[in-house]
C-alpha cells in the first residue's frame, strides 16, 4: 500500500466509493506528478514528484 502510487492508486480509488483513505494522503499536497499531473501530500506517491 505504502508503496502505490498515486497515479497509479488513483485509478482504482475512483472507484472505490470508499475515499476517505485516499482523500488523506492529498488533502494538504505538496508535491505533483511531472508525468500525470497528480498530486499528493508525499512524493513517495508520484512516479515524478516536483515540489509544488
Ligand atoms: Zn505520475
Amino acid at each position: 500500500m505504502a508503496s502505490d502510487k498515486m497515479c497509479k492508486l488513483a485509478k482504482k480509488e475512483l472507484h472505490n466509493k470508499d475515499s476517505k483513505a485516499f482523500k488523506k494522503l492529498v488533502d494538504s499536497p505538496e508535491f505533483f506528478c511531472r508525468k500525470c499531473g497528480r498530486v499528493a501530500n508525499k512524493k513517495g506517491n508520484l512516479c515524478k514528484p516536483q515540489k509544488l
